[in-house]
């Protein structure tokens, strides 16, 4: 049988539960404990697949194709469990359960209620993932104190109810704030919000508290006394400059040790050699490069959360700094293109959805193309770069995608569940993993090193059949394609140091212990140019 750990949160938001509870997995998985883990988000929504990116983050997408939170990107990165649909629930999707077998007569008459229902549909979930795993680590979205997280946070106690403490217990993450004008650090938020949870019946067994500082032994005696938390298990989860730091911190506050003792289990030894050495490598850096991303940010950058880790991991495999730059696409529209993107040592344009700043990543591509500075282009990336090679390039005046431009003189990309024979697969995205067959003698191949990839997609439009061969005859080299449909998956151009736009998504795949062969390609191309540029 599984063990469960139930994080939760409190005092505010974005205290970092996600790799909090991603670093737990990662000093289990060190101990060689089978782990997995799961995100309950207590809101109404079926999924975040329809959820505003620049409001609520970005959607990372899994091999199976389900549109989930974006914590399950940190639990991917931090550990080896792979996500499913089973590893990210909501309350709309628990509900819309309950609600269709009601109607479906299977309560056989009975009132339908919060307890036992709803909580017995939010048990199934936690076991939904427990087969052969040590632990189970479930997340709880939300902070501790909204109305929304009740039915499940009553889930979690009935669990532990059921289970015992040596199968089941609460880490709480929590915020002990330094206040400069007193010149001390405050434990009453942590004081309250333990309060709520056990009003609740949840007495918590580690509380995590986020600090900007290591906390005295004082402090922490004080907060085992208001909190009934075993001072050795008050933990201080200090602030660091790269969060692949937390699981080290983590350790060197004894957290592994306290949970291992709680649940019983058997540990013979931590092997954290690995992730100490890329701790290493991200601090001491032998070189950097300028990315320039050009998107819609709107201020939240989380809309582009595994992109950046992507790029990082990228540059961990080239040991430099990867410095991004934030571009507006709308900006490049203005004609400053020449002034922002002169000095950048690459250029890359991530997916988006929606005609704002379209023209400004198409100039952006032309640019990168002219001006022989790397290039990658990822799903609207590669659709703008291919858009732009069909216009200047293959002279096909007014190419777009329909989702730009429905009456387009050239549709280069359309709805791809139009495409003859296809429609079976539903819905109207393309989603999850699809194989790709990569040509030989291509930047892809260089960079893969295998002729069969598989990779993440996310994504309406699909390069047109019949531009394919207008366009490798102007030169546009068509490097990967999904054999089953035919579609177009990787474009490059070959006179030109590293120009590359793919369909798919694979930052979702790039992992700090193993960099995605692409970023690693696009850094190390971008470091090339920069020194090359320094050498004039
Ligand atoms: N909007 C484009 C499409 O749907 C690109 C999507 C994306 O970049 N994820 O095809």
């Amino acid at each position: 049988m599984s063990k469960y750990i139930f994080v939760t949160g409190g005092v505010l938001s974005g205290l970092g539960k996600g790799i909090a509870a991603a670093s737990i997995g990662r000093l289990l998985e060190s101990h060689g404990f089978k782990i997995t883990l799961q995100k309950f988000d207590p809101y109404l929504n079926v999924d975040p697949g329809t959820m505003n990116p620049y409001q609520h983050g970005e959607v990372y997408v899994t091999d199976d194709g389900a549109e989930t939170d974006l914590d399950l990107g940190h639990y991917e990165r931090f550990t080896s469990a792979r996500m499913t649909k089973y590893h990210n629930w909501t309350a709309g999707k628990i509900y819309d359960m309950i609600i269709r077998k009601e109607r479906r007569g299977e309560y056989l008459g009975k009132t339908v209620q919060v307890i036992p229902q709803v909580t017995d549909e939010i048990k199934n979930a936690f076991r939904a993932v427990s087969s052969d795993n040590d632990v189970v680590i479930c997340e709880i979205g939300g902070t501790v104190g909204d109305i929304e997280s009740l039915p499940f946070l009553e889930a979690t106690r009935q669990m532990r109810l059921t289970l015992g403490g040596d199968n089941v217990i609460f880490v709480h993450l929590t915020l002990v704030p330094y206040m400069t004008t007193s010149g001390e650090l405050k434990t009453k938020p942590t004081q309250h919000t333990v309060k709520e949870l056990r009003a609740i019946g949840i007495q918590p067994d580690i509380l995590l508290c986020r600090t900007d500082r290591y906390l005295t032994q004082e402090m922490k005696n004080k907060i085992s006394l208001f909190t009934n938390v075993p001072v050795e298990a008050v933990i201080t989860a200090k602030d660091v400059d790269n969060i692949y730091e937390v699981p080290l911190i983590y350790a060197h506050e004894g957290l592994d040790q306290i949970i291992i003792k709680h649940l019983g289990l058997e540990s013979t030894e931590c092997r954290l050699g690995s992730w100490k050495s890329l701790v290493n490598r991200i601090r001491h850096p032998k070189g950097e490069v300028d990315i320039a991303l050009v998107g819609k940010y709107a201020g939240l950058k989380d809309s582009y959360l595994s992109l950046k880790q992507a790029l990082d991991h990228g540059g961990i495999a080239n040991r430099v700094k990867v410095n991004i730059s934030w571009i507006e696409a709308e900006d490049l529209e203005k004609g400053k293109i020449e002034k922002i993107l002169r000095d950048k040592d690459g250029v890359l344009v991530p997916g988006g959805f929606g005609v704002r700043g379209i023209e400004g990543k198409i100039r952006a591509a032309t640019f990168a193309r002219e001006n022989k500075i790397p290039y990658f282009g990822i799903c609207l990336g590669m659709e703008c770069a291919t858009i732009e090679y069909a216009r200047n390039i293959a002279g096909l005046k007014g190419a777009n995608s329909t989702e730009f431009d429905e009456n387009a003189a050239h549709k280069i990309f359309f709805k791809w569940r139009d495409l003859k024979g296809i429609q079976e697969l539903g819905g109207n995205m393309r989603l999850g993993q699809y194989l790709c067959r990569i040509e030989k003698d291509s930047a892809a191949y260089r960079a893969y090193g295998a002729v069969e990839i598989y990779e993440r997609h996310r994504h309406r439009y699909e390069f047109n059949p019949e531009y394919e061969k207008p366009l490798a005859e102007a030169g546009l080299f068509i490097s990967g394609k999904n054999p089953d449909y035919g579609l177009v998956e990787i474009v490059e151009i070959k006179d030109h140091p590293w120009f590359l736009g793919c369909q798919f998504h694979p930052e979702f795949k790039s992992r700090p212990l193993k960099p995605h062969p692409l970023f690693k390609a696009f850094i190390g191309a971008s470091h090339a140019h920069r020194r090359e540029r320094r050498k004039d």
